[in-house]
Order: structure tokens, then sequence, then C-alpha cells
């Protein structure tokens, strides 16, 4: 006898009519098809994007039905997220690949970063359409300097969230006028377009991070205000 089996829940189901019925009323299948929606809705946005990678430059792996590519995309991503070395794709790569879809060894598959990175920026990009939000940067003043550009916003389910959009590693300290140059260019290539609703930016009180707001706010409108660490103002008192 043939069975049954929901995509929706991941389960075998009974033949039974009258079991399927329940089944098919129950929350936990409505609950299953919401995802599993979402899912396959996800897996298209992935197949438009490499179709539109495609056109400007053919990447190792583009004769490969799409499925496979999908697969891969979200095995790096996840990967990424999840902040684990892709070298150890390689380790996992038989558990992997038992759903069906074949991978590549990690060092093709690290291919795929500058494409998932551009997919999150669209994605933080469309996020951040029309949202009100406020930015946080620093760097810091030792040898192996990092710079760092932070978005802070309201998400459509009401969660504040922060996003990294810009991580540098620098072989020398930014002055202020070369920190707002920065800011300006991480404003206008990274969170897009014409960024009119920053509410305000945060910083520590370092000489640097003052001059470059004050260059920053000087040269545009966007920004309508700039908040020092209070942190820094206490310790200041406190001396
Ligand atoms: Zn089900």
């Amino acid at each position: 006898m043939g069975k049954l089996f929901c995509l929706a829940c991941r389960e075998e189901l009974s033949t039974k009519k009258s079991i399927l019925k329940m089944h098919t009323k129950s929350a936990k299948h409505a609950k299953g098809k919401e995802v599993l929606n979402s899912k396959q809705k996800r897996e298209l946005t992935i197949v438009e994007a490499l179709q539109r990678h495609d056109k400007v430059k053919r990447p190792i792996g583009d004769t490969l039905p799409a499925s496979t590519r999908v697969f891969r995309v979200q095995v790096v991503s996840a990967f990424l997220k999840a902040g684990i070395p892709l070298y150890k794709i390689d380790k996992l790569r038989g558990i992997l690949e038992s759903g069906g879809y074949s991978l590549s060894h990690s060092t093709h598959l690290r291919q795929l970063i500058p494409f998932i990175l551009n997919e999150e920026m669209d994605i933080l990009r469309q996020q951040l359409s029309g949202k009100c939000i406020s930015i946080i940067f620093d760097g810091t003043t030792h040898v192996a300097e990092a710079f760092v550009v932070v978005v802070r916003y309201v998400d459509s389910e009401w969660v504040i969230s922060q996003k990294v959009v810009q991580l540098l590693l620098l072989s020398k300290s930014l002055c202020g006028e070369e920190v707002a140059r920065l800011l300006a260019d991480v404003l206008s290539t990274k969170v897009g377009g014409p960024t009119k609703n920053i509410v305000a930016a945060m910083r520590d009180r370092a000489s640097v991070n003052s001059v470059a707001m004050e260059q920053y706010m000087y040269c545009t409108t966007e920004c309508s205000k700039s908040v020092a660490c209070h942190i820094h103002w206490i310790m200041l008192v406190k001396r």
C-alpha cells in the first residue's frame, strides 16, 4: 500500500480518510504550510537573484540545476550566519548531501560569498527603505585598525535591530575628514539611495569622531542629531 508524506509537516501520514481530514485541519499543518510557502518564496528569490548574477558574471557552477545552486547558497549562508568556518562543510558533506542535493569542496563554495553578501545588502536596503535609522560608528586606535559602521532601526515586527554595514581593517587610523568621507560613502552605497531618514549618529567622544560628525553634518542635511557616548561624558565629569 502506498504511503502519504506531508511536505509541510515533514512526516508520514496514515492513509485513513478521517485521520487525513483531521490532519489537514490541524494548527500544526497550517503552520507547516505557512513555513513551506515562505521557504518556497525564499528559494524563488534566490533563483531570480542567481539569474541576475549570471547575466553580469558567469560563476563556476552555473550549468548546475537551479535547485542544487539554491541548496549550495543556503548551506553557505547558514554556515556564515552561524559563524562556522566554511572548511567544516567538507567534514559534514556526507550528512548535508543526504537530502539529495550535491555540494562541492569548500574552496569552490566560498566563491558564493560575494553573491550572498550582495543579497544580504539588498535585503537590508529593502528593510531600511522609508524607515528612520540611526548609525553607530567607531574605530580602534591600535595596530590593525578596525573601523565599523552599524545601523539601528525598528523592523517590521517592531523589534529593535542592529546590522553591521561596514567593517574595514586598515593599516593606519583615519583622520576626522577621512571618517566623514567614509560615512558618506557607506551610507550612500551600502544603506542605499538618499539616506534622509538618519535621525541620529552615535559615537564615542574621541576627537576624530567629533571632527567627522562636524564635517558630515556640515556637508549634508541627512543626519539631524549627533549623540556622543554618555559613559565617556560621565567619566570626564568624574575626572
Ligand atoms: Zn501536514
